[in-house]
């Protein structure tokens, strides 16, 4: 039988990089999707998958979701969003939404998911945090208090679920070029550039063959370890 993933946010930038990538590695992957329903649809088809309407800030998307998918053998916590604004400006309403989709979010699809990896001893959850949760970002307070928040939350989980051979990592991204960033002005593209070592942005295949390098056996030893992808922005 095909080995399965689930990828929240799979229609995005990053996601769809980590659903092909995962496909041609073997596993039948859903990708989830909230408004991107039809480039959700679009990649399922194409990678021989299946499209999942997964809000993950929704419980009842969540237990249907993981009800009707029962055991999955990797979880990927990739949903995200953010927003560049002052932290005496954001408004809490604001601050809520990103902490409940990047972080409750995450901790709710993994509570959902991981009694069924428990029982067959068996699993992979890969967390996309961001190089902001390891060093913070200015004006990005909210955003980087949510992406430390999953790298918190993947050391704890690994040590609670180890001993039932379930391995939790997460991948830490730095400047990656997606709708995320679709925000900056060339110039501003420019400064960050140059506070990149090696010199270029990343491409979401970065990511996503580090998913793929950590969902794999030749990471079998490794677990709530964050994989820093950033072209040596933070070292
Ligand atoms: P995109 O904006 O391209 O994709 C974000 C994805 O998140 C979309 O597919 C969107 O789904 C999904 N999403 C948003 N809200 C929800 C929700 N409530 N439930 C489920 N899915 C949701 O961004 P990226 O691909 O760049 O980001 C992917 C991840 O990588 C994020 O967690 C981000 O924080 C992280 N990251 C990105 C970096 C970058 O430079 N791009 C750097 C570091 C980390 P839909 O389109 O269906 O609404």
């Amino acid at each position: 039988m095909k080995k399965t993933a689930v990828v929240t946010g799979g229609a995005g930038g990053i996601g769809e990089a980590v659903c092909r990538r995962l496909s041609s590695d073997g596993y039948y992957v859903y990708v989830g999707y909230v408004s991107s329903k039809e480039k959700a649809e679009r990649i399922a088809e194409e990678i021989s998958g299946e499209s999942l309407k997964l809000d993950v800030t929704s419980m009842a998307d969540i237990s249907d979701a993981a009800r009707k998918i029962g055991f999955t053998n990797l979880l990927v916590n990739n949903a995200g969003i953010s927003e560049i604004e002052l932290f005496t400006c954001i408004s809490e309403q604001k601050s809520r939404e990103i902490i409940d989709t990047n972080l409750i979010g995450a901790m709710n699809c993994t509570r959902a998911f991981l009694p069924e990896m428990i029982k067959r001893k068996s699993g992979c959850i890969i967390n996309i945090s961001s190089m902001w949760g390891q060093v913070g970002a200015s004006c990005e307070v909210d955003y980087s208090a949510s992406k430390a928040g999953l790298i918190g939350f993947t050391k704890a989980l690994a040590k609670e679920t180890a001993p039932s051979g379930i391995r939790v990592n997460c991948v830490s991204p730095g400047f990656i070029m997606t709708e995320m960033n679709k925000c900056f002005s060339d110039e501003d593209l420019n400064l960050i550039r140059e506070e990149i070592p090696l010199g270029i942005f990343g491409e979401p295949r970065h990511v996503a063959d580090s998913v793929a390098f950590l969902a794999s056996e030749y990471s079998e030893y490794i677990t709530g370890q964050v994989l820093a992808v950033n072209g040596g922005m933070v070292i």
